[in-house]
């Protein structure tokens, strides 16, 4: 496969973001709306909006997955700068850089078992750090954390901070099955792409304290961070492929969009319902307001 390239656009681009779907099935209302506010806030801070492929765990992602989001995007509207960057293409940039924390001493191997971490009380203990030689049977690679507090301003969500040895543990940045980690592959792709905001879902906003330490670990620049509320079916549950959450529908594009807007609090006019997608979307560009996002971690469906 060929090589990607570095992107085009540098920190002196300014505003850079992106939408960095997992290609485990087509977009459902919920990664609709992480694309629509990721893209709305570039493009009304005349940003660029970048798409990257997390795919990175072959089992989950059915055939085809990837291509259709992208034509979903397309079919709404949405259209993305420069080339889209395939995560699956970039493993020996993720090897490099995990080669880089073994030398320094940061990582160690591991062969817990998920009961093993469960009994710890699912925050990693740090029992393997001291480990003299790689366990026999297949192990994953840990990041050793500190007890320093990591915060930071989310722009919707507000002050949000963790002690990561104390409430995250040393976490995963190879996983047993030799697959890299998101952690890891997240961190070295934002930073590759030169990604200065990024947009997504509530349910990574406790991610986001060990991407930072990551990131300063690895001396790559600061971003700017906002977590949008995820939406739950009526048991409360997140939408998701695995809860067979409906495919959006692109015939309706109109309506999708109109009501992502309302669920994004943008309060779009009635008028507006009906207007092609293309309309719809510079209309919310213009009058884009980021603060009019709920500030809570989900919201219901119905
Ligand atoms: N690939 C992740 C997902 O689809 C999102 C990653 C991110 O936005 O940081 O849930």
């Amino acid at each position: 496969m060929q090589k990607p390239t570095a992107s085009q656009f540098s920190a002196e681009s300014g505003y850079i973001g992106r939408f960095a779907p997992s290609p485990t099935g087509p977009l459902h209302f919920g990664s609709l709306l992480a694309a629509l506010a990721s893209y709305l806030d570039a493009r009304a801070n005349q940003g660029k909006w970048l798409m990257r492929v997390e795919d990175l765990d072959p089992l989950r992602e059915p055939v085809g997955s990837a291509d259709h989001i992208l034509q979903q995007l397309q079919d709404l509207g949405m259209d993305w700068d420069d080339e889209v960057l395939y995560q699956s293409s970039r493993l020996d940039a993720y090897e490099e850089v995990l080669h880089k924390l073994q030398e320094d001493g940061l990582c160690y191997t591991c062969d817990c078992t998920r009961p093993q971490i469960r009994e710890m009380g699912l925050v990693y203990n740090g029992s393997c750090r001291e480990r003299a030689a790689p366990p026999e049977v297949p192990y994953a690679q840990r990041l050793k954390t500190d007890a320093l507090e990591i915060g930071f301003i989310d722009q919707i969500q507000g002050h949000f901070a963790q002690q990561l040895e104390g409430e995250v543990g040393d976490f995963v940045i190879r996983r047993k099955d030799e697959l890299f980690a998101y952690q890891l592959a997240v961190v070295v792709d934002d930073a590759f792409q030169n990604i200065t905001h990024v947009v997504r879902g509530w349910d990574l906003l406790d991610s986001t304290p060990r991407q930072i330490y990551l990131q300063r670990v690895l001396k790559y620049q600061k971003m700017h961070y906002a977590h949008i509320p995820i939406i739950v079916d009526a048991k409360g549950q997140k939408l998701s492929k695995q809860a067979f959450a409906p495919s959006i529908k692109t015939d309706r594009a109109s309506q999708t969009i109109f009501k992502a807007l309302t669920f994004l609090g943008q309060a779009p006019p009635a008028e507006l319902a009906t207007e092609l997608p293309k309309s719809q979307l510079e209309w919310a560009i213009d009058s884009w307001e980021v603060q009019g996002i709920a500030k809570v971690g989900s919201l219901p469906l119905e």
